[in-house]
């Protein structure tokens, strides 16, 4: 059996990571998704439960203390989280699971799971990224200035993936990132179990 992996996605605010990963898990149901834990409210036409556990800070406070976060950071003034058991039951299981992550959280999982793949989704200009951003609507002149000062510091900090997806187009972007997801399972470290099969039957 081929062993899955884990599959690192980080991008900034606006380059369109939520609509590839649709378009990834719409292709590629058996794919899995980290539900990160959220202090921000939630938006319009989000869902608990969805991409997000929205929690208070006493609970996510409560997460750091008993370590049950295999990273967290604080973005805009809110503490995002990644549970830590949802991931080492999908390694156990040898599925494949997609964490979207910012770059600090990114650079706190590669140091406990090297293995860890990572794809920088970069938005296809910085014109394209500020229409982005202030077409969602859902936030103010300040926040907005906020994210995008945020995104040019991720974008700054790309060289750290080992894949960089532009997102110009959502299919092409979505096939992409499955050619970096499938080529993962063709390592020759992921498939020692046939090696053994095949030198077995000499
Ligand atoms: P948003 O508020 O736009 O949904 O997300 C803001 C930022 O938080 C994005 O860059 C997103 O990738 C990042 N993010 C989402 N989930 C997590 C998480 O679990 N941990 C960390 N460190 N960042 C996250």
């Amino acid at each position: 059996m081929n062993k899955g992996g884990v599959f690192l996605l980080s991008g900034p605010s606006g380059s369109g990571k939520d609509t590839l990963l649709s378009a990834l898990f719409a292709a590629h149901p058996e794919l899995l998704f980290s539900i990160s834990s959220i202090t921000r409210p939630m938006r319009e036409g989000e869902r608990e439960g969805e991409k997000y556990h929205f929690i208070t800070r006493e609970r996510f406070e409560n997460m750091i203390e008993q370590d049950e976060l295999l990273e967290y950071n604080i973005f805009v003034d809110n503490y995002y989280g990644t549970p830590r058991k949802p991931v080492e039951e999908a390694l156990q299981s040898g599925k494949d699971m997609i964490i979207e992550v910012d770059v600090n959280g990114a650079a706190q999982i590669r140091r406990k799971l090297p293995d860890a793949v990572s794809v920088f989704v970069m938005p296809p200009s910085l014109a394209e990224l500020k229409r982005r951003l202030s077409s969602r609507g859902t936030e103010t002149d300040e926040l907005i200035q906020k994210r995008l000062q945020c995104a040019l510091d991720e974008i700054a900090r790309a060289v750290e993936y080992d894949y960089i997806v532009v997102n110009n187009e959502i299919a092409t972007a979505a096939e992409q990132l499955y050619a970096i997801i499938l080529s993962n399972h063709l390592k020759t470290d992921k498939q020692m179990e046939l090696m053994n099969e095949v030198l077995s039957t000499c």
